[in-house]
């Protein structure tokens, strides 16, 4: 419990304005893009500098006071949420790009900079960052760095983690480290660093972060190919893999998702389960791709196979894609989403959907399926509404049931969207005794448990 005292000292630390208890600043920071019950915080910090999170830190640890961070609050599993109140450290005033090293293709950012926004300043050198998360005009790179997030790129390109160079990390109790290094490569010492990537804010706070670029390609194709038969379209993304094409992405919708794609972003796609594959690199070899993938998608079965001309016509039908959660929610207005993230192997992700196709109908659901398939990552969207407590109860099982059949099936809950809050009874289901040793290193990082309480691992 935050005393007088405690907001008194934390407005010496980062000034008066840079803290708040008004109701409306709690009541922005208590809740993400999540089903899950909102928790306020019982104060807001906008730190502005590495020195100003470790003096909070360093504060908050000799007064056990809880201290969530909070990016772009775009998280989909409760991963920000101050579930036991405290501190909320608003990370997204620290978002200047510090330092961009074009020969080394390297950018020195602050957590608080969005995807979008940085992708936009690196344009104009013929360089970008990757991982290409659907929630790219909100998601901070320090959010990203910290759920390890990825997207419709990592197909190709790899996620948040390949890209990581070095940290700057404030622990728990205020001491900065430097994880990492900015060569290309080291075998020096333990990768503390791709330990703090993913780590969700259990283990301290990133203040600066060094990412790898890679150059723009030269050119871009993409299609849309749409098939009367699931099986035609998940054999097409398993072909496509199997066969050594390289899609910088790979993305699966089935035919409801694409019937409320078109509803709410205005397209007129055919409503069946549908491909958008994209090649990116020469003109000559995107070409050499397309004709492959042509090959692979009919003798697949597909109805329909479309290439894109314009770039406008493409970043149309990225954008609707990329909208397809908001295009679920509109749809379903007053329902609540109960949202999926499994990764299985390549080989078993067909069977995925008529598994959730299914347990739709003997559960009497509404759930979307749709995904990142290069990578096996399937996003299920289960509709309930709330104020019926046996769809909302069954809309859970159902999500178990998606998770457990992942798991048998040698896969992962949590693809990209972490484990937060509203994944953490599976943690031990996919990682048996090897959690205990999760627990022993956020032990040795957090001794009094400050950070971010509640996340990860059952309470
Ligand atoms: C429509 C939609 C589409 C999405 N699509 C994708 C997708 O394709 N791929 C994907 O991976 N995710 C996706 N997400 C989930 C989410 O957007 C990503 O996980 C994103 O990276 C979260 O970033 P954020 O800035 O919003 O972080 P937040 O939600 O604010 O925080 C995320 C976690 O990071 C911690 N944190 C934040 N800043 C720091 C810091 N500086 N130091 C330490 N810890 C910190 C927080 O405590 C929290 O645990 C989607 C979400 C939505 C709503």
């Amino acid at each position: 419990m935050l005393t007088d005292k405690d907001i008194a000292s934390l407005r010496a630390i980062v000034g008066d304005d840079d803290v708040s208890v008004r109701q409306a600043d709690l009541e922005a920071h208590s809740v993400d893009e999540s089903w899950l019950d909102p928790h306020p915080p019982e104060a807001v910090v906008w730190p502005a500098s590495t020195e100003e999170v470790a003096a909070v830190l360093r504060y908050a640890n000799e007064r056990d006071l809880p201290v969530s961070a909070w990016s772009g609050g775009s998280s989909l599993e409760g991963n920000p949420i101050p579930v036991r109140g405290g501190v909320v450290l608003a990370m997204y005033r620290m978002k200047r790009v510090l330092e961009i090293r074009e020969q080394d293709l390297q950018v020195v950012v602050e957590p608080g900079i969005v995807y979008d926004d940085l992708n936009a300043q690196l344009r104009r050198l013929g360089l970008f960052f990757p991982p290409a998360p659907g929630s790219s005009d909100v998601a901070t790179i320090g959010g990203m760095v910290a759920n390890n997030a990825s997207g419709m790129r990592a197909v190709k390109y790899g996620v948040t983690r390949d890209y990581v160079q070095s940290l700057k990390v404030v622990l728990a109790d205020g001491t900065v480290v430097r994880l990492g290094s900015d060569a290309k490569k080291t075998t020096s010492g333990y990768d503390l660093k791709s330990l703090f990537v993913g780590s969700e804010g259990t283990l301290g706070i990133t203040t600066e972060i060094t990412l790898r670029l890679v150059g723009l390609p030269e050119a871009v194709g993409v299609v849309v190919a749409a098939y009367d038969e699931l099986e035609g379209a998940t054999n097409s993304v398993y072909e496509t893999v199997r066969y050594g094409l390289n899609p910088s992405a790979i993305e699966i919708l089935d035919a409801e998702t694409v019937r409320v794609t078109n509803e709410q972003q205005g397209l007129s796609l055919a409503i069946k389960p549908t491909l958008f594959v994209e090649f990116h690199g020469t003109e000559a070899s995107v070409q050499e791709q397309l004709g492959f993938l042509r090959e692979i998608c009919e003798d697949n079965g597909c109805a329909t196979f479309q290439e894109t001309v314009s770039d406008e016509e493409r970043e149309y039908l990225w954008k609707a894609r990329k909208e397809a959660h908001d295009s679920i929610k509109f749809s379903n207005p007053g329902k609540t989403m109960v949202s999926g993230d499994v990764c299985v192997p390549i080989s078993r992700f067909g069977e995925m959907f008529p598994f959730v196709h299914d347990l739709a109908r003997q559960l009497d659901l509404k759930i979307y399926a749709f995904g990142h398939a290069g990578d096996g990552n399937m996003h299920t969207e289960t509709i309930a509404d709330r104020s019926d407590p046996d769809e909302f109860a069954r809309a859970h099982r159902a999500t178990e049931a998606i998770v457990r059949r992942a798991l048998e099936v040698g896969g992962t809950v949590a693809g990209e969207h972490g484990i937060g809050r509203a994944k953490r009874e599976f943690l031990e289901e996919e990682h048996g005794a090897s959690v205990a040793l999760m627990r022993q290193i956020k032990q040795i990082f957090d001794p009094r448990g400050i950070m971010n309480p509640g996340k990860i691992f059952d309470d």
